[in-house]
């Protein structure tokens, strides 16, 4: 499979704190990459990186091997890269519609955007029942889920899914997985997570990174971390 997106060395900070310390990754094209590791590793920083919202110090992020470090945020989307950030932060005072319809506002096809609020609205039914009820009226796990709806309304190539299982129950969780893995499956969508949950993130992806301080620790097939003593007592928590 090519590389759709490749980081190569690539550094970032705060400041004078350094969050990132010359990072090397590739997601492949039609693939479900895992980045995992403790809070503060750098886990968001390489999401924001990526997405144009924190600039890289150094190094080079490429996306379908053009170089897009630098770019504002608003390019790298239109190029097929839509973020869900952590937190779950909707429009609390509009409906799921306009949600919805704010996911799609750098396209202009009318048409083609209410065809993919159908289809999401398909694959996360609890968005149909609650399509005109205000987004912060929702509970915490159907906001997760409109949030990803709204960044695939953008109809990205890459999904950038941030923390997606915090704070929810383990069902939910295994619901809101679920119908990543049928998106991947049926709109080829190409997926980087970031998960504190690494049993989860390693039973969905086939690749994984462990991020420790800013720098890459441990990779491999997903399978192979989650089944490495090593591995599982040092970062999984087992
Ligand atoms: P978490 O799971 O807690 O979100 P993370 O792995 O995503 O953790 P980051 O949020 O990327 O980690 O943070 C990496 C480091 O950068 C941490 O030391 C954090 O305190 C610092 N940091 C993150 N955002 C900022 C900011 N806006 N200003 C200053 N420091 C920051």
């Amino acid at each position: 499979m090519a590389d759709l997106l490749e980081l190569k060395h690539v550094s970032a900070g705060y400041g004078r704190i350094e969050a990132l310390s010359g990072i090397s990754l590739t997601v492949p094209e039609g693939g479900i990459v895992a980045l995992l590791g403790a809070n503060g590793a750098g886990k968001s920083t390489t999401l924001n990186v990526i997405s144009g919202l924190v600039p890289a110090t150094s190094g080079e992020v490429r996306f379908k091997g053009r170089a897009i470090s630098g770019e504002r945020s608003d390019r790298i989307v239109a190029s097929g890269i839509s973020q869900v950030p952590e937190g779950r932060e909707v429009f609390r005072d509009m409906s799921v519609q306009e949600n919805l319809a704010i996911g799609a506002q750098l396209r202009n096809d009318r048409a083609g955007i209410s065809a993919d609020i159908e289809v999401m609205t398909g694959y996360f039914p609890i968005l149909a029942t609650r399509f005109k009820q205000m987004a912060g009226t929702l509970s915490g796990g159907e906001q997760q889920m409109l949030l990803i709806a709204r960044a695939l309304m953008a109809r990205p190539s890459l999904l950038l899914l941030d923390e997606p299982s915090l704070g929810l129950a383990p069902l939910l969780v295994k619901q809101i997985f679920d119908i990543v893995v049928t998106l991947h499956r049926e709109q080829k969508l190409t997926l980087l997570i970031v998960e504190q949950n690494a049993a989860v993130a390693l039973a969905v992806s086939q690749y994984a990174y462990i991020l420790e301080n800013g720098e890459i620790v441990a990779e491999g097939p997903s399978a192979d971390l989650a089944n490495d003593d090593a591995i599982r007592r040092a970062y999984l928590g087992a």
